[in-house]
């Protein structure tokens, strides 16, 4: 059967027309550009409201092992795989005043894993842990990173409330520098930077967001001060208030429910709507539980990388949202019974994709009383152009008499003035905005680091990669000897991004390991194997450029104009389980090939 001669229930041409339409509404010459970095005026929006006491201590000049920076699931990972392999000068050194990261700063109510927990969760074997929840929640997650600080003595050396200023490599030592905030000029023969992708909050750069009179904060510092409650909801203190919120993310689809169950009037100010699709959470299965074999975690990690980058496994171990849209790719090309050439599989992506986009959709039309509101709230873009999320509470908040969506048809809010928010050219006047605004994607890797490194010869990683990156596996970069980059540029990307850590971390240690017993004082790679690296990346990154170019605007595609260096910085386009065996052939190899060692 042809794919005309399907009964869809829907037009492709009237939806890539539609897509076309509210994408262009959105489209902005200033891009990326349009964000208020937090700097100056703004820094308090990025104070610590969690610290207990400020830490007091000397500053250090002692030399470790390895200095891993940042005490997030990056950092924890792989100082963990390091100390498992016997390795113990490891230190972490952290901003926040204890390990967690992403899930140290994101306390806001309702904040959960949106990935299964049971592949989200790093280290759950080795720690003979099994979450209580598909989709756990923030404090156990954060609890759970505390464990892993525990179970490997990673509490004993790490640094926190200490911010990095900037790395020099003494080539004479053989070692780094590693200064900070606190006047810290530590050395480490190993650095692993574990900065992590979100971790700069911003601010929409618009007029007046200076001037407002009442209160305001970002998600990811959240002020239980003043709202009351916790991460688990009860926000008493806010009901006698008028809350706005801006964003609409997946970060103010778990937090509006809680805002509009405690708010007297809540405003929801919405730019582009998420795809809000089942959620569907439940507590975990003891019996279930206690039948995992050795193994199961990785095995299931596995199994969802597959189905998420469009492989065929024999069962879904996972059964959510996530791999669903990859059900419906197969069983469509089922339905054609016969194999399929490229063109017509990215016919039936697009095709599948607009069969779950009508039923998250249909999804808001059915939820929501309102039918301009649900109108309002259904999205018209592919499922992947943003981060799709999962809720069952979010919708039916908008039937609530006290919450207004204030939908801005794509342009944004207006202003903010010293008594609230202007939007469609009307003022909202409020007690408290909080900027559900999301995180710096996109900008130059040192500034959303907060430091800069000096390499060999005085080189500055900021100058090296100011016309794109350039490293081996994403890992290493030429200049920089003993360095460890841990991040999905140039590497692996999985939506199930701490399974991309883990497999950094153990070929960090891998290799730490191997220069520690073989006698080898520093490794960085050759130009030709950087060279090598770079061209393979970009030669399989070309593959998403229409896609991206289709899409809405996002952090996904730098706000929908085209970085000219994104097609170097991208992921390895051949996906996250082939990144992760080349790895493993790297290391089964021996010889550290690509590396030069000295
Ligand atoms: P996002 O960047 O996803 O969302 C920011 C929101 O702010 C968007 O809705 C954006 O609109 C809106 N916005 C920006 N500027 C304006 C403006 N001028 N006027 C009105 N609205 C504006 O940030 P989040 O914090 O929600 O999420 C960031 C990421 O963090 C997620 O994509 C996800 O990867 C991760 N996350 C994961 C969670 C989990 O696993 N459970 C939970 C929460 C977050 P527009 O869309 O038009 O740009």
């Amino acid at each position: 059967m042809s794919v005309q001669e399907m009964d869809l229930g829907f037009d492709p041409d009237e939806l890539r027309e539609k897509y076309r339409i509210e994408r262009d509404k959105r489209l902005r010459g200033d891009a990326n550009e349009q964000y208020q970095e937090m700097v100056g005026d703004f820094t308090h929006y990025v104070d610590d409201p969690y610290i207990g006491e400020e830490i007091e201590r000397e500053p250090l000049t002692d030399e470790m092992d390895v200095i891993v920076i940042g005490g997030g699931f990056g950092g924890l990972i792989t100082g963990a795989r390091l100390k498992e392999s016997g390795i113990d000068r490891v230190r972490i050194i952290e901003k926040g005043g204890d390990f967690g990261g992403t899930w140290y700063w994101n306390r806001y109510p309702g904040a959960a894993c949106d990935v299964e927990s049971y592949i989200y969760l790093p280290l759950c074997e080795e720690l003979g842990f099994v979450p209580k929840e598909k989709y756990t929640h923030a404090p156990e997650i954060l609890e759970h990173s505390h464990n892993i600080g525990k179970k490997y003595d990673l509490y004993k050396d790490a640094c926190f409330q200490t911010e990095v200023t900037g790395l020099e490599w003494d080539e004479q030592a053989g070692n780094w520098i590693v200064r900070t905030n606190r006047g810290d000029a530590m050395r480490a023969r190993f650095v692993a930077m574990s900065n992590g992708p979100l971790n700069r909050p911003k601010l929409p750069g618009i007029n007046g967001i200076g001037d407002f009179k009442g209160h305001t904060f970002h998600t990811s510092r959240w002020d239980y001060a003043y709202t009351g409650g916790g991460p688990e909801g009860g926000l008493d203190r806010l009901k006698d208030k008028r809350v706005g919120v801006i964003g609409t993310g997946a970060t103010a689809v778990q937090c509006v429910p809680h805002l509009g169950a405690g708010a007297k009037e809540l405003f929801v100010f919405q730019r582009t709507p998420s795809s809000i699709d089942v959620r569907d959470n439940r507590p975990t299965d003891p019996e279930w539980a206690a039948g995992l074999k050795p193994g199961w975690q990785k095995e299931r990690m596995e199994n969802f990388n597959t189905l998420t980058s469009g492989g065929i496994v024999e069962e879904d171990l996972i059964q959510d949202g996530w791999t669903e849209i990859i059900r419906n790719l197969i069983s469509m090309a089922n339905y054609r019974g016969k194999g399929l050439q490229r063109s017509e599989i990215a016919e039936m992506m697009e095709l599948a994709d607009f069969q779950k986009m009508e039923q998250v959709r249909a999804r808001a039309q059915e939820i929501v009383n309102d039918p301009d509101v649900a109108e309002s709230l259904k999205p018209y873009y592919r499922q992947f152009c943003k981060r799709p999320c999962f809720h069952d509470d979010y919708l039916p908040t908008f039937n609530r008499d006290n919450v207004h969506l204030i939908d801005t048809d794509g342009k944004g809010i207006d202003e903010i003035t010293e008594q609230g928010v202007v939007a469609n050219g009307e003022l909202f006047e409020l007690d408290c905005i909080i900027f559900a605004t999301g995180f710096e994607v996109g900008t130059d890797y040192t500034r959303r680091s907060g430091y800069d490194l000096v390499g060999k010869d005085g080189l500055k990683l900021s100058d090296k990669w100011a016309d794109g990156m350039r490293s081996l596996h994403g890992l290493h970069t030429r200049g920089f000897p003993n360095l460890f980059i841990i991040s999905n540029a140039q590497a692996a990307f999985t939506t199930n991004f701490p399974h991309a850590m883990d497999e950094s971390a153990q070929h960090i240690s891998y290799i730490v390991n191997q220069c520690l017993s073989g006698n080898i004082s520093t490794i960085e790679p050759s130009e030709e194997a950087e060279d090598a690296w770079v061209q393979e990346i970009i030669s399989q990154a070309r593959l998403s450029e229409s896609y991206q170019a289709s899409c809405t605007p996002g952090y996904y595609n730098n706000e929908g104009k085209p970085n000219p260096v994104s097609v170097q910085n991208a992921t390895y386009g051949k996906g996250p389980n082939p990144f992760f065996k080349l790895m493993k052939a790297w290391r089964e190899e021996g010889g550290m090939q690509g590396l030069e060692l000295s």
